[in-house]
């Protein structure tokens, strides 16, 4: 999940998406847990945006909201969406030790769309700070991925390959590449290398 955080200018390139190299990420004591509050009726409605669909949420209140962590404030959740790709091996955004996967969601959740189905019972974590992976590729987001991954099936990302843009063309794939981490550090909220991929 994708949080803005600010729109601070930046010497160094900070794009994203990155590959993380979890024996390279910094365990941080100081690191929260996340807190996760979610309200399954704040969810509003599904829109195709032409490489994706954005399920929109009503942020005119403190409903679904989620803070601590790496936070300083306190984000209402505006609107989530999914990157897959043309396989069932890819379509992650971010990679994990080169390992791509096969879809990856962000906050940043559908009819009465549960998003606490969507999130692991662990809730451990990496962040480091980054970009906006469309465009305009802003440098403002401070990125949270979950360390455990979920499960999708096959049949829900043929569903989503069958979505089509404006121009009726499947929507086959929507990640954007990988990005240099220039000397960026990733930090883990988790001291011990729980991932499992
Ligand atoms: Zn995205």
């Amino acid at each position: 999940m994708g949080v803005c955080t600010s729109s601070t200018a930046q010497c160094l390139p900070r794009q994203s998406p990155i590959d993380i190299q979890t024996r390279r990420a910094k365990y941080d004591s100081s690191l929260k847990p996340l807190f996760i509050q979610y309200d399954p009726n704040t969810s509003k409605r599904i829109i195709n945006v032409g490489h994706c669909f954005n399920v929109e949420f009503d942020d005119s209140s403190d409903r679904s909201v989620l803070s601590e962590g790496p936070l300083t404030s306190h984000y209402r959740l505006r609107q989530f969406h999914f990157h897959w790709g043309t396989s069932d091996r890819d379509g992650s955004e971010h990679v994990i030790d080169g390992q791509t996967y096969p879809a990856e969601n962000k906050e940043s959740p559908f009819e009465k769309f549960n998003l606490s189905n969507l999130l692991p019972k662990e809730r451990t974590y990496w962040t480091y700070l980054g970009s906006l992976t469309t465009s305009p590729y802003s440098e403002c987001v401070t990125w949270v991925l979950l360390q455990e991954a979920i499960t999708i099936s096959s049949e829900q990302l043929q569903h989503f390959r069958g979505l089509q843009n404006e121009d009726e063309e499947f929507i086959l794939e929507n990640h954007r590449p990988l990005q240099p981490i220039e000397k960026r550090l990733v930090k883990s909220s988790c001291k011990h290398k729980n991932h499992k991929p």
